[in-house]
């Protein structure tokens, strides 16, 4: 494995094997890695399959799934968040996927989890087809958040952006979910140009009239299709703009604290009073990678440190080999040791990684 990406600044030793690189200090406590930054925030994808083909992440024809046994357990599951809030630090945990609704057993993976001591914050990114009946369950269960994507307010542009009609299931499940006190609900939405970016308006109008957080997201080249390109993507830049003909936008003055997003508040320039938070994730343009407090589990059971790396390390065979709670730790420490600095989208080197967002759980 070569990490190149800047240089170290913490103390540690020369590792033999790799001139110039440092090898992780013995004992440290938490997910610290070799710039200093520590992951106390961890995102478990529950499954790579879905039930949408957002035409930024998946193909048409979807992809070859894992089979039952190569996905993770409860159990599995349950023990590797239990290892990562007792052992390694982390007090987030959010769930994912591909769409983690599809799992039959999400509401006993979100009890077991809450019951953990220290307990973790939980929360759930979906695409809410299904929501309307579950979300009461899990709010029961001890999730704590969600949110909840949704590109389009036009059943046509939704049904193109995501190939599927499920327009209308995806607003009943936000509905349920803030009846079942799952609030603030955060809206993820992805801009794409000339699909659904003229709608960036409306969507906030939307979100702010119930008193959900719209938070538009970069595009990033992590789709299936290998199609993205720098150069037809909805920027940060534009999406202030794009709102700007409805809204004014000030800086919202709080500390960021490793959150992916920076925040406005939002105010409708028609004299209604209308007002609220949005949030803009640059991923791609305005990069947040030193503060990046994130770590990472796929639905098979390996480590990813950052969304855009081709490394993985793999905690399943261990856990399925009578591996110790510590032996899993270590493998887990040194998987975020190895992180990169930054994600390189930008370097004329930058490589798309052959998984794509549902693959890894975004
Ligand atoms: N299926 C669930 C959902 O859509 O919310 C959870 C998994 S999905 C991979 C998590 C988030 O990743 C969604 O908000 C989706 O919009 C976002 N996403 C997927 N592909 C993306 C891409 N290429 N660039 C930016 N965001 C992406
Ligand atoms: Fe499914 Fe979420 Fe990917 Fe859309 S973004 S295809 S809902 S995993």
């Amino acid at each position: 494995m070569s990490i190149s990406l800047g240089m170290p600044t913490l103390p540690g030793q020369q590792d033999p094997a790799r001139p110039g690189a440092v090898s992780r200090p013995a004992g440290v406590p938490g997910l610290l890695d070799r710039f200093n930054r520590v992951a106390t925030d961890l995102r478990v994808s529950l499954t790579d399959r879905c039930n949408l083909r957002c035409t930024y992440c998946m193909p048409a024809e979807g992809l070859p799934w894992l089979d039952r046994e190569q996905a993770l357990s409860a159990d599995e599951i349950v023990r590797l968040v239990g290892i990562a809030v007792r052992d390694l630090g982390v007090r987030q945990v959010r769930f994912t996927g591909g769409e983690p609704l599809l799992r039959a057993d999400l509401i006993d993976i979100v009890s077991r989890c809450a019951a953990l001591e220290p307990r973790p914050e939980i929360s759930l990114t979906t695409n809410a087809i299904g929501l309307a009946s579950r979300a009461q369950g899990l709010a029961d269960a001890g999730l704590d958040r969600i949110n909840v994507s949704l590109d389009s307010l036009h059943a046509e542009t939704f049904a193109a952006l995501t190939r599927r009609p499920f327009l209308r299931q995806v607003i009943a499940g936000v509905d349920a979910a803030a009846a079942a006190g799952l609030g603030p609900i955060k809206i993820n939405a992805v801009l794409l140009p000339g699909v659904n970016d003229h709608e960036a308006p409306g969507l906030l109008r939307w979100a702010l009239e119930r008193g959900h957080e719209l938070r538009f997201i970069e595009q990033m080249p992590l789709d299936a299709d290998h199609t993205w390109s720098r150069d037809s993507m909805v920027t940060a830049a534009d999406m202030r703009q794009l709102v700007d003909a409805e809204f004014t936008l000030t800086v919202a003055r709080e500390p960021r604290d490793g959150a992916p997003a920076e925040r406005f508040i939002a105010t409708a320039r028609d004299g209604s009073g209308l007002t609220g938070t949005v949030g803009i994730i640059a991923s791609v343009t305005e990069a947040f990678c030193e503060d990046c407090r994130r770590t990472r589990l796929t639905a098979e059971g390996s480590v990813m440190s950052c969304l855009f790396s081709h490394e993985e390390t793999d905690l399943r065979a261990s856990l399925r080999t009578g591996g110790s709670d510590d032996d899993i730790a270590d493998l887990w420490r040194g998987a975020m040791w190895a992180k990169p600095k930054g994600h390189g989208i930008d370097d004329p080197s930058f490589v798309q990684s052959d998984r794509s967002m549902s693959a890894i759980g975004g």
